[in-house]
C-alpha cells in the first residue's frame, strides 16, 4: 500500500509504524507526571537506574586505563567484524566461564544489555509471536518487541515469596506463538536474587513446554551477603538459553554501551540458523564501539575484586538503611532486595485515600518533599515505587526522612478510617499496626 502519489505537491512524510509504535513506559510516565519540586528543598532523585549520577560510584583506576591505552591503537579507530573483535570476546567468554562452556564463536558483542536483549528478541521472535516478561519488571523488553509485532505477555511473580515467579501462571501464559521466556535475575526492580532450586524448576517449565529461554543478567555477581548468583545457563541441561549482560551496571560505566548476548546450547536446537540470523542481525550495526572493545580484554581481567565487592558491600549497606529506615514510615512496606541495586516499597494505597493511585503520591512527594520515586506502573506493577540504592548515604538518610515525614502527613487518621467506608475494617486495623507498633 503505498502512502502517497507520486505526483502529489505535497510534501507527505509520515513516521513509519515502527518509530510510532516503539514506546519507552518509564519516559511516557515520567513525562506526563507533574513533577514540580518544592523550590525550598533540594531535588532527591532515588528514580534514575544509573549509579553514575551522584558521582560516588566509579570505575576503578585500572579500568578507565584500559580505555586511555586503547585509544592509542588504530584497531581501536576502525571498524571491526560485526560481532565483535576475536580478542573482546575470547575476553568475554573467559570472563563468564561461570555461566558453562563458552567459545568466542558464542559471544555477540552489542551497544549495551539494551541491544544484547533486543538482539536476543529479534533472532528467534517474529511479529505476532509473543514474548514472556516479569510482571513487575523492567520495559525494554516491551519497548523492543512492541514496534514489530511481537508481543509481551506477562507473568507474575510473588512478592511475598521474595519475588520468585509464580510459576504456574509462567506455565499458563506458555501458547503456541511463544517464542521465548525472559527471565531477569538479579531483578531490576525488585532486587530478587533466585536460588539454585528456584532456577530448576524455571527450566523444568521451559523444558517441558520446549521454550527457550532470554536470561537478562546484567546484574550478575551484584548479589548481598547470604545470597549466591547462580546463571541459569550453568543449570541448563537442555534448554537453550541466550544471556544478555554488558559493562554497564557492574563497572559502572552505562555510557560507554558495551554489552554481549551468549549462546548457551549444548544440543544445538537454535542449529546453524539462528547463530547465523544473529550474525545477521549484529551487522545492523556492524558491531559496538571499537575504543572499549580493545579495552575490553584489560577490563575484564584487571579489575580487582574489591572493587566489585566494596560496590555491592556499599549498595547492601544503603539497602538496610532505607529499609530501616522506611519500615517506620506510615503505610509503606519496604521489601528488602537481595541484590542488584534497587528496593521496591508497597504503598498502603487504601492508608492514602487522598491518592487515586500511586502516580499522585510520588508526584506530590516531589511537590512537597523534592523526593522523586518510580512509581509502580512503569514496571507494570502499581501500588508500589522503586527506589535506587546507589545514592550517597547522607543522602538517602535525607531521602528517608522526607518521605517518612510525607506519609505522615498524608496518611489516614483513625478517627476519618472509620467514616470512609465500614468496609475498609482491615485497613483499619492494618492502620493501627502501622501506625503505633512500628517504631
Ligand atoms: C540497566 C539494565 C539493562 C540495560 O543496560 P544497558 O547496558 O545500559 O543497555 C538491561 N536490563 C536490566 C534489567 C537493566 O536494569
Amino acid at each position: 500500500m503505498s502512502r502517497r502519489s507520486r505526483g502529489s505537491n505535497t510534501w507527505e512524510v509520515r513516521a513509519s509504524t515502527l518509530a510510532r509504535n516503539t514506546h519507552n513506559l518509564i519516559r511516557d510516565i515520567v513525562e506526563n507526571l507533574q513533577v514540580e519540586p518544592n523550590p525550598n528543598k533540594p531535588l532527591i532523585a532515588l528514580s534514575v537506574g544509573d549509579p553514575t549520577t551522584f558521582g560516588n560510584l566509579n570505575p576503578p583506576e585500572q579500568v578507565i586505563q584500559a580505555v586511555r591505552d586503547s585509544i592509542e591503537w588504530l584497531s581501536s579507530r576502525s571498524y571491526g567484524p560485526a560481532k565483535g573483535h576475536l580478542e573482546a570476546r575470547q575476553a568475554v567468554a573467559q570472563y563468564s566461564a561461570h555461566q558453562g562452556p563458552i567459545a568466542p564463536d558464542d559471544v555477540i558483542l552489542c551497544s549495551g544489555c539494551s541491544h544484547a536483549i533486543e538482539l536476543a528478541i529479534t533472532a528467534i521472535a517474529d511479529s505476532g509471536q509473543n514474548v514472556l516478561a516479569p510482571r513487575p519488571g523492567f520495559m525494554i523488553y516491551k519497548t523492543v518487541s512492541e514496534g514489530l509485532g511481537i508481543n509481551v505477555k506477562y507473568y507474575n511473580l510473588l512478592p511475598d515469596q521474595q519475588w520468585k515467579i509464580d510459576l504456574e501462571d509462567l506455565e499458563s501464559q506458555i501458547d503456541d506463538d511463544t517464542a521465548a521466556i525472559i527471565i531477569t535475575n538479579p531483578s531490576n526492580p525488585c532486587g530478587s536474587v533466585y536460588s539454585k532450586e528456584h532456577l530448576c524448576e524455571i527450566l523444568e517449565v521451559a523444558a517441558r513446554n520446549r521454550v527457550p529461554i532470554i536470561a537478562d543478567e546484567i546484574y550478575e555477581h551484584f548479589v548481598f551477603s547470604n545470597h549466591e548468583f547462580t546463571a541459569l545457563s550453568a543449570l541448563s541441561k537442555d534448554v537453550p538459553i541466550l544471556t544478555c549482560s554488558g559493562l554497564t551496571k557492574r563497572f559502572l560505566v552505562p555510557g560507554w554501551r558495551m554489552g554481549w548476548v551468549i549462546i548457551h546450547d549444548r544440543h544445538n536446537i537454535f542449529g546453524h540458523e539462528v547463530r547465523k540470523g544473529m550474525a545477521n542481525l549484529a551487522t545492523r550495526i556492524l558491531g559496538p564501539n571499537t575504543l572499549i572493545q580493545r579495552a575490553l580484554p584489560a577490563i575484564l581481567s584487571c579489575t580487582p575484586q574489591s572493587f566489585f565487592d566494596d560496590v555491592v558491600l556499599f549498595i547492601e549497606n544503603q539497602a538496610k538503611l532505607a529499609f530501616e529506615e522506611l519500615r517506620c514510615a506510615p503505610g509503606l512496606r519496604p521489601m528488602m532486595p537481595q541484590g542488584a541495586m534497587y528496593m521496591m516499597v508497597e504503598i498502603k494505597m487504601s492508608l492514602f485515600p487522598k491518592f487515586k493511585n500511586e502516580l499522585q503520591f510520588v508526584e506530590k512527594m516531589v511537590a512537597e518533599q523534592s523526593v522523586f520515586c518510580l512509581p509502580g506502573q512503569c514496571f507494570m506493577y502499581p501500588n508500589y515505587m522503586r527506589i535506587v540504592l546507589t545514592v550517597p548515604e547522607d543522602i538517602m538518610r535525607e531521602a528517608c526522612k522526607r518521605i517518612t515525614i510525607f506519609c505522615k502527613d498524608h496518611i489516614v487518621s483513625r478517627e476519618s478510617l472509620k467514616e470512609i467506608d465500614s468496609n475498609l475494617v482491615n485497613v483499619s486495623s492494618e492502620a493501627e499496626v502501622i501506625c503505633a507498633s512500628k517504631c
